[in-house]
């Protein structure tokens, strides 16, 4: 079922992905060699709180396995739903922090992988190619296309330069509940999939990784971590889709404006 949305709707929409937007640049001003995981989980959820928002994140998933904490942060080889803790944060790490919330019944789910000091070159183009793919995503993201062009847009960008594409887990429609229909792979053929119609608001989120686009799944049952152990990249934005250009209601401006570092659609890294 795929629910589209009144402007009043994207209102609320807007406000919680701001407020993602917000916290991943409280966590971007706090990541340096020797911080704890842990420590950066513990200012986002006090942040998200203060601002009268909950941690969406937090006791998602079955009663059996609750994800136990307000962020995802997913180091080097890890790819997405890494659990925070006594993990410390080493010179030339890459680090995706992954922050869901609801704010007034509507959620906002975004994400950035940060460098922990200095990056080799060749993690500095995998974060590069893996923005890009974002944005070349959010550019099919208009009103008549279809998901498969979305995918496409990403997929090919990133395997023209060798990277892998991962394909177990997938972008998604989000609103009144986290997770909507529809599904968006990072992977796909033009002109197939759903039809994207002005007023669904997607989460876009490509996944992407040095070598294979193959994961396995920790003993915890959360941490998604590449089979062949190569480090990965994880960009994600929400978006309203609208007739010629879709409009995007996170941003990465704070995390820029903390770390004084120039993120554009075709720079960072
Ligand atoms: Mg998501
Ligand atoms: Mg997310």
């Amino acid at each position: 079922m795929i629910y589209l949305k009144s402007e009043s709707e994207i209102e609320k929409l807007r406000a919680a992905a701001r407020l993602v937007s917000q916290t991943l640049a409280v966590v971007a001003k706090e990541i340096r060699p020797g911080v704890e995981t842990g420590a950066l989980d513990r200012i986002a959820e006090e942040f998200i709180v203060k601002n009268n928002a909950r941690p969406a994140f937090k006791g998602y998933g079955s009663k059996q396995n609750p994800f136990p904490a307000t962020l995802c942060i997913s180091v080097n080889e890890e790819v997405v739903h890494g659990i925070p803790g006594n993990r410390t944060l080493n010179e030339g790490d890459i680090v995706s922090v992954d922050c869901g919330v609801e704010k007034e019944g509507y959620f906002g789910d975004h994400a950035f992988t940060f460098m922990v000091g200095e990056c080799s070159d060749q993690d500095k183009k995998l974060l590069r190619v893996t923005l890009e793919s974002l944005y070349k995503g959010i550019e099919k993201s208009i009103h008549g296309n279809k998901t498969g062009d979305i995918g496409h847009a990403i997929q090919s960008h990133c395997e023209a330069e060798d990277f892998g594409v991962v394909r177990d887990l997938v972008g998604h429609g989000i609103g009144k509940s986290m997770h909507e229909d529809p599904s968006i792979p990072n992977y796909g053929k033009p002109g197939r999939g759903e039809r994207l119609r002005s007023g669904m608001t997607l989460a876009i989120e490509p996944m992407i990784t040095h070598g294979t686009w193959k994961v396995k799944t920790l003993p915890d049952k959360w941490t998604i971590v590449t089979a062949d152990g190569s480090k990965a990249a994880h960009f994600e934005h929400d978006v309203v889709v609208r007739e010629g250009k879709a409009e995007i209601l996170s941003t990465f401006d704070y995390i820029a404006e903390i770390t004084k570092i120039e993120i554009t659609e075709t720079s960072y890294g």
